[in-house]
């Protein structure tokens, strides 16, 4: 039975994005998906690439529709480039509209470093794609790899045999539905529904160290990264899709402008203009969207445990101030992707393939997780 419903997917599924065979439609009991990834954005959406390549039978399950906005602004540091390279997404990317970013200027209390970005001593562009063009393509890329996409449907449950995660429950337009998987993937980001469910322990939690803002701006002269630090703020400018340029500010909690839009509108325009380069650089742009805010706490949960697992944001998030998490969830989904093939095939045990990752993603992310923090607390005391 399973392999039938293998072959109907392979066969079906594949040319028809909206195909919703259920379980139960086929009178099945067992688990008709190997992996169930709740999330389909940054580290849920290239893990269903990843698996789907491999022959493995996923389905990607989304409270949002493909391709909407979220909040976060939207720079790829270098690992995460390479990674979108290796996957082959680059010129897809930059078909958006997304521009390439060939030069960085970093200025600190008035010392400027400028250059280009460089990697192993080669120049190196990175990109700050506008999330709707960046998470549409990876959704794209990862049905067309084979993986089902069911939209605007939220997980409210989990399903839990013997005392492992079966799959999940959770309504969607057509109503409540159970969906059985071999494993329940955690992509659902930092308010993660799968950790909270399974009760996923907190490890650490350094709670929330800054905030942000942050607006599109219109009639910049900006081509590349510039990044300025001043007191206990920092500005960044990225250009991104449809000529404009995101313009984040990072600031200290207590800082935080009072309640209302006003408020917060004229303490980001204000503190933008305090700032002579930033104020030079703006000033002949507009600026085109009402500031979106974040207050991001910096914590790690343990990552796994019998048929669940979480990735990206849901294992880890932090401030906005490195712009690493995507490229972090990339990287979660590459190395998730290698252990669940090791799981699934039988290679390893599944468990025993879940704790590797485990162990690799400490290995890997730790330090980011660590500059991240030092780097938002910094900004939140006084120096
Ligand atoms: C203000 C701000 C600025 C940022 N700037 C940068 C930056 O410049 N560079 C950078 O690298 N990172 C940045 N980040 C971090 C980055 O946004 C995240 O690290 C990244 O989005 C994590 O991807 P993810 O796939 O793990 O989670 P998400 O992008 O959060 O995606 C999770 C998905 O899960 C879905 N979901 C949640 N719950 C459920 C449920 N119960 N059922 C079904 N679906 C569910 C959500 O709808 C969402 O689509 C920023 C973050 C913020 C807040």
């Amino acid at each position: 039975m399973v392999r039938e419903l293998r072959e109907h997917r392979s066969q079906h599924c594949r040319r028809e994005r909206k195909c919703l065979v259920s379980v139960n439609q086929l009178g099945m009991e067992d688990h008709p998906y190997d992996v169930l990834v709740v999330g389909a954005r940054c580290a849920g959406a290239p893990l269903g690439m990843l698996l789907s390549q491999r022959g493995y039978a996923v389905e990607m399950v989304d409270q949002n529709a493909a391709g909407t906005d979220t909040v976060s602004t939207h720079w790829i540091r270098w690992p995460g480039v390479q990674q979108l390279r290796a996957w082959g997404l680059v010129p897809a990317l930059e078909k958006t509209g997304c521009p390439p970013i060939a030069s960085a200027s970093l200025d600190f209390e008035g010392r400027v470093v400028t250059g280009g970005p460089k990697a192993g001593g080669t120049e190196a562009v990175t990109y700050a794609p506008r999330r709707t063009a960046l998470d549409a393509l990876l959704v794209a890329e990862a049905i067309a790899k084979g993986a089902r996409l069911r939209e605007r449907f939220a997980v409210t449950g989990l399903i839990v045999v013997d005392g492992r995660v079966a799959g999940v429950r959770g309504a969607g337009p057509d109503g409540p539905v159970d969906l059985h998987a071999r494993v329940v993937v955690g992509a659902d980001g930092r308010n993660s529904t799968v950790a909270r469910l399974v009760k996923a322990p907190v490890l650490e939690d350094r709670g929330i160290l800054a905030r942000s803002l942050y607006g599109y701006w219109r009639g910049t002269a900006e081509r590349g990264v510039r990044v300025v630090f001043r007191g206990r703020r920092g500005i960044s400018l990225w250009p991104t899709n449809g000529d404009l340029t995101v313009v984040s500010l990072v600031f200290p909690p207590e800082e935080a402008p009072a309640p209302g839009r006003t408020a917060r509108d004229a303490f980001y325009m204000s503190s933008l203009r305090e700032v002579p380069e930033v104020g030079q650089a703006l000033a002949s742009a507009d600026l085109v969207s009402q500031p979106r805010s974040a207050a991001v706490r910096n914590a790690r949960r343990h990552v796994h445990g019998p048929g669940w697992v979480l990735a990206g944001d849901a294992g880890h998030h932090k401030d906005p101030v490195s712009a690493q998490g995507i490229s972090d969830a990339f990287a979660d989904a590459a190395v998730l992707a290698y252990a669940l093939d090791a799981g699934l095939s039988g290679s390893l045990g599944l468990d025993e393939a879940l704790a590797g990752y485990s162990a690799t993603r400490d290995a890997q992310r730790l330090a980011a997780f660590a500059y991240t923090c030092q780097q938002a607390d910094w900004l939140g005391e006084s120096h």
